[in-house]
């Protein structure tokens, strides 16, 4: 397994990551104990989950992973978040110094770990200003309960000014964005993505496979697998299984079958074309798909290819105000 830095920070992590929000949903606890012991055999060094894992059972993911991690703890590079909603009420979430002090006690308590390498802001907080939110990262680093900080779902205004902020304070930077990407949807490459480079931050692409459209396991017209994640819900066959989607996934399709290659292995390779992409952290519910997820970073794609994969699926114009 290949590992990068994330960003121009000196931390490492694996090019195929694993991310987490299927602990303690999709995935009950004996399988989440088979499952992260196997990614780590496979290499995999990056997990990446969030106090408010799984949707409707806030923790559970983080309790699973240190759990399942245990005494592996120091060959892994656990990525968590906070900001999200943890309780009723306007004071468990967001980015006040308040709600970080305790939030940050809470995922160590649950990871069952002195340290979180990534700790990620997960959406932005209009409410608190953002040198309240950076000088409480700053104090959680200086007491070695984190490594390093990133952020999730900021716009790249968001991120220049965070990390003016943090040089113009002294203080730690964000080392990381956290956003949607994939071949289907490309929008972060406009203004995010261009945002983290330029500042060297590392990018972690979520829904890389676009929940599991890209592995080519759903087909037009056929049975959906059963028991997959986009049959399960309707809110991923209405945002994914659209027609635009079928017509680019079956034109990608056929682009890797005349290379003897899968559309998984385009999904993941393609991402980790672009250098500013660290790690791709897909999610998993068996050591079967980890295993194709590694395999499938492989794929060196040359620029003709590139070129060909723009054409299929191009980032959607701007419409231009006159
Ligand atoms: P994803 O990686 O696009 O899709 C994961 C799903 O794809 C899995 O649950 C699995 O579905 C299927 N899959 C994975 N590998 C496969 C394989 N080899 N063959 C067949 N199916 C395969 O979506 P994601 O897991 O939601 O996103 C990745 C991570 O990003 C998350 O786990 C989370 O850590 C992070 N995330 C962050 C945010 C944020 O706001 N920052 C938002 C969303 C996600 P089945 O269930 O069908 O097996």
């Amino acid at each position: 397994m290949n590992l990068r830095n994330l960003g121009s920070s000196g931390l490492k992590v694996s090019a195929v990551g694993l991310g987490c929000n299927n602990l303690g949903g999709r995935l009950d606890r004996e399988g989440s104990q088979k499952l992260i012991p196997a990614a780590i055999d496979l290499g995999i060094t990056l997990f990446d989950t969030a106090d408010s894992y799984p949707v409707g059972r806030p923790g559970v993911s983080e309790e699973l992973l240190g759990e399942a991690v245990g005494a592996r703890r120091s060959d892994v590079v656990i990525a968590t978040k906070f900001a999200n909603v943890m309780g009723p009420g306007e004071m468990m979430r967001g980015g006040s110094r308040r709600w970080i002090m305790t939030a940050v006690e809470g995922s160590l308590r649950r990871l069952k770990t002195d340290w979180i390498d990534l700790y990620q802001m997960h959406f932005p907080d209009p409410h608190t200003p953002i040198d309240e939110t950076l000088r409480a990262l700053d104090d959680v680093i200086r007491a070695g309960k984190v490594r390093y900080i990133g952020c999730s779902n900021f716009s790249g205004w968001q991120i220049a000014t965070a990390r003016a902020v943090s040089r113009e304070l002294g203080i730690n930077a964000f080392a990381s964005d956290q956003d949607e990407y994939s071949i289907l949807v490309r929008e972060v490459e406009r203004e995010i993505i261009p945002a983290a480079r330029a500042d060297g931050m590392g990018f972690l692409p979520y829904f890389p496979l676009a929940s599991g459209l890209l592995t080519g396991k759903y087909k037009r017209n056929a049975p959906m697998p059963q028991g997959a994640r986009i049959t399960a819900a309707r809110i991923f066959q209405d945002n994914y299984l659209t027609e635009e989607n079928w017509q680019i996934v079956e034109r990608l399709e056929d682009f890797c079958e005349t290379r003897g290659k899968k559309l998984l292995d385009l999904a993941v390779s393609w991402l980790l074309a672009n250098p500013t992409v660290s790690s791709v952290i897909a999610g998993a519910t068996k050591a079967e798909q980890l295993a194709a997820n590694v395999k499938a970073a492989e794929w060196q794609l040359s620029a003709d290819e590139m070129a060909q994969i723009d054409r299929i699926s191009p980032l959607p114009k701007t419409k231009k105000i006159h």
